[in-house]
């Protein structure tokens, strides 16, 4: 495949299935599966080449069709989108976003958009692989694809976010479709962006169309098609599968101590969940700062807190704590909840935990995972501990196309199953093969895609 890039016009042109390959960009391009050489810390960690290192490991162990590595190797689509939007001071600037378009093997592409300066094509690959894999594992009938805008939300108002957002939307128009791709939220977006995203996605569909999109997003508002429980159903999926984790080492949940990096939809729903079952939170740490209270910290109060105050730091029943101090903090648990590469072959060395939570995608870095394992902290794979969000999401797209709402019981008993059934294949797969549980995990997401490509074959 040739490393070009897909450059779209603005308003994306609609029926478009097949395209965009790969770009340069420091490291692979699209292509994960290319052969790699041990895991010496490397200077900066290109997100897209840590997939490679974990695909690569998974690939080796199974013994992957090469034909299907050449294939899950590559991303299927990448659009990128230039757009302006006029500011309130009535000047334009403009925006660059991205939607990359992983593999669709499984069933529609289905993955977050996240609004952050650090947003570019590296990472959103990165990310849209691990949605083809956390979807494969979930068994859940989705591919992978991950989209975002480069830019800090922060810094616009409300008004302006939203004329962004709704022009991002239509720039992207029909590459993104019911049927076809479904955002969700991710970092710096929620409910509200999803809701502005179906708006604009249904007005510009023919009027007689525009009740059959609903499911165009998930993570809507309740009221706006929604479903209960999305909004937690991340941070309960973290939860259950620590109590898988709690349940096979004989260890009882209420006595727990944990620690959360980020405090956000997915940090703040898992310290509510896991405090309510009795465990106690002993440190919090977002993009503000750290906080530290060996007596227990209630998430609920400092979410308050957080929420008038734009952070945890200066939480007044806690002490301040840095970077270094808040991951030396010893607990049981230890719950990465923000962005990547957090734990490191350096960092890695700090922890004083015996596990490893993975709420955010991607916390640990390849350096990081052969540390942890040196050092025989257990680990919850991101592929499986966060993949609550997405099962409740197809949660959601089934009620929209079914017409149905579900009750927050039922939302949340499917969700159990679904997770507690993947955790067990995880933890299984990696006793059987001796292999830890990432790779674990990767084997049972590429044997499924394997199966499909030799069922269905290759066109033409
Ligand atoms: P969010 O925007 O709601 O919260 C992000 C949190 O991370 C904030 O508290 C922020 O202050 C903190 N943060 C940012 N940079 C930080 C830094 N350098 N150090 C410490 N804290 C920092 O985002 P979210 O939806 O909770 O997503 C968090 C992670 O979980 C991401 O990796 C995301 O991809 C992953 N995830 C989210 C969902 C979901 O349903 N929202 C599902 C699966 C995975």
């Amino acid at each position: 495949m040739l490393p070009v890039i897909e450059r779209q016009p603005e308003v994306a042109p609609r029926n478009k299935k097949e395209g965009g390959t790969a770009v340069p960009s420091g490291n692979n391009g699209g292509h994960v599966g290319q052969p790699h050489s041990g895991v010496a810390e490397r200077p900066k960690s290109s997100l897209y080449q840590n997939v490679g290192v974990q695909f690569n490991r998974a690939a080796d162990v199974m013994n992957l069709d090469p034909d299907v590595r050449r294939i899950l190797g590559a991303t299927k689509n990448e659009i990128v989108v230039n757009f302006p939007v006029k500011m309130a001071n009535g000047h334009v600037e403009m925006f660059t976003g991205y939607r990359v378009q992983h593999n669709d093997a499984l069933g529609p592409f289905k993955g977050g958009l996240r609004f952050h300066p650090d947003v570019d094509l590296d990472e959103v690959r990165a990310l849209a692989a691990w949605m083809t894999w956390k979807c494969a594992i979930a068994g859940i009938p989705f591919g992978g694809a991950k989209g975002g805008i480069q830019f800090d939300p922060a810094k616009y108002s409300e008004a302006e976010l939203e004329r962004i957002t709704r022009r991002f939307a239509f720039a992207l128009g029909e590459n993104i479709g019911p049927e076809y791709d479904i955002p969700a939220p991710d970092v710096n977006t929620n409910a509200q962006i999803m809701a502005w995203i179906l708006d604009t996605y249904a007005s510009t569909v023919p009027s007689h169309e525009r009740q059959r999109n609903i499911h165009v997003v998930t993570g809507k508002p309740v009221e706006a098609g929604g479903s209960v429980g999305r909004d937690k159903a991340t941070g309960q999926g973290v939860v259950f599968t620590i109590q898988e984790w709690t349940h096979d080492h004989k260890i009882d949940v209420a006595g727990l101590t944990f620690s959360v990096q980020g405090f956000g939809n997915v940090g703040s729903w898992t310290a509510r969940l896991l405090t309510q079952l009795g465990a106690k939170l002993v440190a919090v740490e977002d993009v503000t700062g750290g906080v530290r209270n060996e007596n227990g910290i209630d998430p609920d109060d400092l979410l308050r807190f957080a929420r008038v105050h734009g952070g945890v730091m200066k939480y007044p029943r806690g002490d301040f704590v840095d970077h270094i101090m808040f991951m030396k903090t010893p607990v049981d648990v230890f719950i990465p909840a923000a962005m990547e590469n957090q734990i490191t072959a350096e960092s890695a060395q700090w922890l004083q935990v015996r596990l490893v939570a993975e709420g955010a995608n991607g916390p640990t870095n390849p350096e990081g995972d052969a540390v942890l394992q040196r050092r025989g902290i257990d680990l919850i794979p991101d592929i499986l501990c966060n993949a609550g969000g997405v099962i409740v999401s197809y949660y959601e797209w089934l009620q929209n196309k079914r017409s149905e709402f579900w009750e927050l019981e039922e939302v949340d008993r499917k969700l159990h199953k679904r997770i507690k059934a993947a955790y067990g294949r995880v933890r299984d797969t990696a006793a059987e093969l001796g292999v830890d549980w990432r790779t674990a995990a990767y084997v049972i997401a590429l044997s499924r895609l394997e199966t499909v490509y030799k069922e269905r074959g290759i066109f033409p």
